[in-house]
């Protein structure tokens, strides 16, 4: 008898109907106490060899409607290679089809990022020696807020961050951070060493883990959108915000990265702020050149698709990226990675992937190794 659940981390799936394998009804909840809703991760099991079809009935009032054109689900026996399945969104259904290989098989919008995964992610940056663990503190469901230090921390050294997943569905940007953080403490790597000479990284691999565990797409457990609450977020409200944000003023923030999913391009590509009040030509200048370093060092990267600028004075300052430029005078930008597949470099079986997530995670830390370089010229040792 087929099977279809998501009772554990990250799940998200409601059976409307699963009695007829080739006609599965199938419905996306809700993040709690709110409207938004794309993620779904669930676990199919008894259809070995069957042929099902899945049907996302209320796929056409998602969040991001145009995210499911072009877009293909992605299915795994082993919860480590997650393969691209035959998808096609008509008249506001999600329908896709396989063909078990296993007695359990997982689907799910992207590859998840599992609790586990971040625990372990933990421990073993912890076995490096210059990595420190700081618990800022807990969630509303009472979860443990981690954010790394990478680096001795000294007085004239530079604060770079790295935050992923304020939006919890978008498991992409902490696949991303593995890259990022296995570089960073590369000890083969010069660019790492060097960068790490003249600054300390603080990196928090998961800004959302409630949100994350409950299968959410865009918010944390109580409905807050935290990349929407940097103005003015509350201990009650997006107490994940609140903490870093504390702990930024505490230590400084002269260069800021916020990692995100993009549901409809298929791009990866840099967002700015353009349009803070302190723009200038010299922050512009500083934005360009960090994108074309960042081109080329990964293939994958791209300047010519991504979001327009804001134009002069027309930021939202609530917003993450915006909030840190304005408020530390510093680089922040917003780095966004496709759900679908990367369209100047397709790879049609796995599309945008974990493995490749976490290449322009690496290659991040070359971009921001030169970019200092650049700024500073080398330091010998
Ligand atoms: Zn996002």
């Amino acid at each position: 008898m087929i099977r279809v659940s998501s009772q554990f981390d990250s799940g998200n799936i409601v059976v409307l109907d699963g009695s007829n394998p080739g006609d599965i009804q199938l419905e996306i909840s809700k993040d709690n106490k709110s409207d938004f809703y794309q993620w779904f991760y669930f676990r199919v099991t008894g259809a070995k060899g069957e042929l099902c079809r899945f049907k996302i009935v209320n796929a056409g009032g998602a969040a991001y409607p145009s995210g499911w054109e072009n877009y293909q689900a992605v299915c795994s026996s082993d919860g480590r290679l997650w393969k691209r399945i035959e998808t096609k969104y008509v008249e506001g259904v999600l329908e896709f089809t396989c063909k078990p290989d296993s007695d359990a098989v997982y689907i799910a919008y992207f590859a998840p990022y599992s609790q586990e995964r971040h625990a372990n992610l933990i421990s073993r940056m912890l076995q490096t020696e210059n990595v420190r663990l700081e618990v800022l503190g807990k969630t509303i469901d009472g979860r443990d807020m981690d954010l790394l230090h990478i680096g001795e921390p000294g007085p004239s050294k530079l604060n770079i961050w790295t935050i992923a997943r304020q939006h919890p569905g978008e498991t992409i940007a902490q696949w991303w951070m593995e890259g990022f953080l296995t570089q960073l403490i590369d000890e083969n790597s010069n660019a790492a060493k060097g960068l790490l000479e003249r600054a300390v990284v603080h990196v928090m691999p998961n800004m959302n883990p409630d949100g994350s565990f409950r299968g959410h797409l865009r918010t944390n457990a109580v409905g807050s959108n935290l990349n929407r609450e940097w103005l003015e977020p509350s201990m009650k409200r997006s107490p994940e915000v609140y903490l870093t944000r504390e702990k930024m003023y505490s230590v400084g923030v002269d260069f800021c990265l916020n990692v995100h999913g993009d549901e409809a391009l298929h791009y990866n590509f840099i967002a700015g702020t353009e349009g803070v009040p302190s723009w200038n030509g010299q922050r512009q200048a500083k934005l360009e050149r960090f994108k074309q370093l960042l081109k080329i060092y990964s293939p994958d990267f791209q300047t010519d698709y991504g979001y327009p600028p804001n134009k002069a004075g027309a930021a939202n300052m609530s917003f993450c990226s915006n909030y840190i430029a304005e408020n530390f005078g510093c680089p922040a930008m917003t780095l966004e990675m496709p759900f679908k597949d990367s369209a100047i470099t397709p790879e049609p079986e796995f599309g945008w992937s974990p493995g490749r997530a976490s290449e322009l995670g690496k290659s991040c830390v070359l971009a921001i190794a030169d970019f200092y370089v650049e700024q500073f010229g080398t330091i010998n040792n």
